[in-house]
């Protein structure tokens, strides 16, 4: 983290302290809790004595703001255990804070500025003063369970923006207003491509005509792709035996994380919160020699993960999702060469969909973790990395690296995207297995006759289609392009005299494949061209008198405005030579 970032974190840090002082004049009977900065700002966590709304805010940030007047820096004090209970005992939240960090041998601080007083860490400005008074300002109320958990009782939560200057401020709240217009939940159901139901389930997304027409064109991408890229395509089932997932390692260590199993004729099948596991059985089905390495085994494989319910969002975070998933199996020196082309097919679809900044996260193992966290092998551990890392750099690709953040059988590399208007997405995770594949044996008879395990590639660059295409959404503002839009033309006849000329464009455009709609309907000319608008329609075709007599049609783009008149097969060609361009 730079000097700067640093700066910003305490100085939000230490706004928390200032919006619970502001709290405690205002509402003194409240019980404080934790208050952190965020990447945003801070906020509290309290325990209020009758419930207050975003209605009290103008009162609180008052407060706040002549408060901040009388307050300097923060004085530290350390005090015994014995000091901290009197202090806070009042206040159960408090208490059991302290004596988890009596527990664990630590140091109770105490820090002030003004007079109010809290139980810290550290980690403020040097100097309130420093403060702009008009650099924050409160954002939200939130219900939060105390330590985030269900059976604890449920807190207010209240968050305030908080940044350099008023500026910065102003320019974060412009950006959040533009991306809740393009919120993929809010033009989800605009544009009917996804929808919830409460006797589906929660984080079950159903996903509409419009939502498949969009899946239906991923779907194709990728299997072109891939089988250019020389995957071969396996199906697997949606459940499991317990077995499979004890040899993964699956169970017990993610258990949490998966339905619990139907247990029939006499035992427990698991709903599939991974594909790996079924790949690596299909390998394992028949015996492998270097020459059938290096293998790539690809599947939309659906998988469904328990999601604890306050933590579902939109299509960001479900319970069931469509993966564009990959592993590849190969021996060591085949490696690189495999990675760099993983690499490749991300380079190739961000350009289709014009992500231009994105970044790679390359996870290594640490020297301490080994035998424990990590695979007790360190010259692979090394190896490895340094091959990713090699890949990374000869890729031109923008990568940071993080010190002990791999996965327990191998590094791992985390994909951010951005959108167009600046929202980081967590794409994907790709990872390097170099244990797994002997959990379950896998093995290939070597050139020299010697039995070996091959290292896996898990890969899913375009990640599910659900978190995939929310993040689409968002980016395009719901202006699919031409291929990608669920619907791409609107045929609209003028008049019942231009009926038949329509319906037969529309036909001639079906037969093609391309995703057209007439509009039959009594509504006037204006609303039909507005009804097109709305669903972000890319093309309308309108058909009218004069059009007729001239023997051709008019075309409109969403995004160009008027193209005039053309032919009725002109329009077809440039339509269908966009849609196979993919732009
Ligand atoms: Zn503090
Ligand atoms: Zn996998």
């Amino acid at each position: 983290m730079s000097k700067n970032t640093n700066d910003l974190q305490e100085m939000r840090h230490s706004l928390a302290h200032l919006l619970a002082a502001a709290v405690i004049e205002i509402y003194p009977t409240t019980l404080l809790t934790i208050g952190p900065a965020v990447d945003n700002g801070f906020y509290y966590d309290m325990d209020f004595e009758s419930p207050i709304s975003e209605k009290d805010f103008p009162t609180i940030e008052k407060k706040m703001r002549s408060l901040l007047k009388t307050w300097k820096g923060f004085a530290h004090k350390e005090v015994s255990v014995e000091e901290a209970r009197t202090f806070f005992a009042d206040n159960p939240y408090k208490l059991e804070l302290i004596e988890e960090i009596h527990k664990k041998g630590e140091k109770i601080t105490l820090y002030t500025s003004g007079n109010f007083t809290d139980l810290c860490r550290g980690g403020h400005v040097e100097d309130m003063q420093t403060v702009p008074a008009d650099c924050f300002e409160l954002s939200r109320i939130a219900g939060a369970y105390w330590r985030g958990k269900e059976e604890n009782k449920m807190l207010t939560r209240i968050y305030g923006l908080a940044f350099n200057s008023k500026d910065e401020l102003e320019t974060y709240k412009t950006q959040q207003e533009e991306a809740k217009k393009r919120d993929h939940r809010k033009l989800g159901k605009e544009m009917a491509i996804f929808e919830f139901d409460e006797d589906v389930g929660a984080g079950l997304p159903l996903w509409l005509p419009n939502g498949g027409a969009i899946i239906e064109q991923l779907e194709t991408l990728a299997k072109e792709t891939e089988f250019a890229y020389e995957y071969e395509r396996v199906r697997t089932p949606h459940l499991a035996k317990e077995n499979l997932y004890l040899t993964s390692g699956h169970l017990p260590y993610y258990e949490d994380s998966m339905y619990p199993p139907m247990e029939y004729e006499g035992g427990k099948y698991y709903l599939k919160a991974m594909n790996c596991p079924h790949h690596h059985k299909i390998f394992g089905a028949a015996p492998k020699s270097y020459k059938d390495l290096p293998l790539r085994l690809a599947e939309y494989g659906t998988c469904y993960r328990h999601e604890k319910s306050g933590e579902l969002f939109g299509l960001m975070r479900v319970r069931s999702m469509q993966m564009n998933d990959a592993h590849i199996y190969c021996t060591e020196e085949q490696f690189a060469d495999e990675f760099k082309k993983v690499i490749d097919m991300y380079l190739y679809y961000f350009k289709i969909f014009g992500i231009e900044k994105y970044q790679m996260r390359l996870s290594k193992h640490s020297k301490e973790g080994l035998g424990k966290k990590y695979i007790d092998n360190e010259e692979l551990w090394l190896k490895t990395e340094d091959m990713v890392r090699k890949c990374l750099v000869a890729a031109n690709v923008p990568f940071v690296e993080a010190e002990n953040e791999g996965a327990f059988y191998g590094p791992k590399i985390d994909v951010q995207i951005w959108s167009v208007i600046g929202r980081e997405f967590t794409l994907a995770t790709n990872q390097v297995d170099f244990a797994v594949p002997a959990r379950f044996g896998l093995k290939f008879t070597d050139k020299d006759g010697t039995e070996k395990t091959p290292l896996c590639i898990h890969r899913a660059p375009l990640s599910t289609h659900e978190r995939f295409i929310g993040f689409l959404i968002e980016h395009y503002g719901g202006n699919f392009p031409l291929w990608l839009a669920p619907e791409q033309v609107y045929v609209v006849p003028v008049r019942e005299t231009n009926l038949e000329k329509a319906k037969e464009v529309y036909s001639s455009l079906r037969k093609l494949g391309i995703r057209a709609r007439i509009d039959l309907s009594n509504d006037g000319f204006g609303k039909k061209v507005r009804a097109a608008k709305n669903m972000k329609v890319p093309y309308t075709i309108i058909i009218g008198d004069k059009d007729m007599e001239a023997g051709k049609v008019t075309l409109e783009s969403r995004d160009k405005g008027n193209l005039g008149q053309l032919n009725a097969d002109e329009v077809i060609r440039k339509l269908s030579e966009e849609i196979s361009s993919r732009i």
